[in-house]
């Protein structure tokens, strides 16, 4: 007899950093959640989506928890964490092969409250120097609560991804797809445009910027094979502005050249992008802003 068309919903949960966004991109195989060395990279709840000839698997990307938010983005980023854990088939707890830190204790104590299977995923194993780590390591994740599985990986390299898949499939609903077969995500092309932006500001500013970034698209048109896009970077301080621009404009030019270089590869054509750097004081505390730059929406 064969299997049934499994269908379900997936959340990845974990501290900031562990890896969820690149795990999830790795998944579905696409870019569709973008990743930095930076903590706050995602900042909303979004989901991908795997379908094959055995299953639709969605996940559900999160931003990390933070421990005591500090501004209302925080708080709508602990908001969409939260909330995405409500009603799903499955969760996969992520900690990194580094070890157990009281981070992880949190987030694990939020996921543990779900009616559901709890997996965990021990991440970045690459760059364990010696595997043999790994087993005080699981032993001491079985000791903290009952993980229906553990199954150490490697996001970036992909090395026992597809182990966690089929150990996932396990647990999911048989059911016919919810979601159109080729649907890879819930976001827009104007979303996934701002985030392309906002990823290279992170990756191009290091530590020299706290995480007041946010990205706001002014235009999205297509016009015959091309897309022009006009996006606004916003920054909370007239001081920053120097530091994104850069001498003679020379960093803006780079952040502009490589998020065009990934909206051509996500969109599959030509693209024109215009930047502007603007500042509003206090957007990160600004209900109204954060509306509008997305924040927050389910
Ligand atoms: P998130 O905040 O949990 O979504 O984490 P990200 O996916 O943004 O990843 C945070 C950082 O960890 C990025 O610099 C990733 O490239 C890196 N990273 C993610 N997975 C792995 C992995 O398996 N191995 C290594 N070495 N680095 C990883
Ligand atoms: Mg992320």
């Amino acid at each position: 007899m064969s299997e049934p068309f499994r269908c379900g919903f997936v959340t990845i949960v974990g501290r900031p950093n562990v890896g969820k966004s690149t795990l999830i991109n790795r998944l579905v195989d696409r870019k569709i959640s973008i990743t930095s060395q930076r903590p706050q990279t995602t900042r909303n709840r979004l989901i991908g989506i795997k379908t094959d000839e055995r299953a639709q698997i969605v996940y559900v990307d999160t931003p990390g928890l933070h421990t005591g938010a500090r501004n209302t983005l925080e708080r709508v980023m602990n908001r969409a964490a939260r909330g995405s854990l409500e009603g799903v088939d499955c969760v996969v707890l992520m900690v990194a092969a580094s070890g157990w830190t009281a981070a992880d204790d949190a987030v694990m104590s939020l996921a543990r409250r779900q009616p559901c299977p709890l997996l965990l995923a021990i991440n970045k194993i690459d760059r364990l120097k010696r595997r043999e780590r790994l087993l005080p390591l699981m032993q001491q994740a079985s000791e903290r609560t009952a993980f229906a599985e553990i199954i150490p990986l490697s996001a970036l390299s992909g090395e026992n991804v597809t182990e966690l898949e089929s150990s996932v499939l396990r647990y999911l609903p048989a059911q016919a797809p919810l979601f159109p077969l080729d649907q890879v995500t819930d976001r827009d092309d104007r979303f996934m445009a701002a985030e392309l932006v906002r990823e290279q500001v992170f990756r191009s500013l290091h530590q020299e910027l706290p995480y007041a970034v946010a990205v706001g698209i002014e235009h999205f048109e297509r016009v015959g094979k091309r897309v022009r896009i006009g996006a606004v970077i916003w920054l909370q301080k007239e001081s920053q502005k120097g530091i994104v621009i850069g001498r003679g404009g020379e960093r803006l030019k780079r952040i502009g050249t490589h998020a065009r270089g990934q909206m051509e590869k996500l969109f599959d054509c030509k693209v024109h992008l215009e930047l502007w750097v603007k500042v509003r004081a206090g957007w990160a505390d600004s209900q109204a802003l954060l509306r509008t730059l997305h924040y927050g929406e389910e």
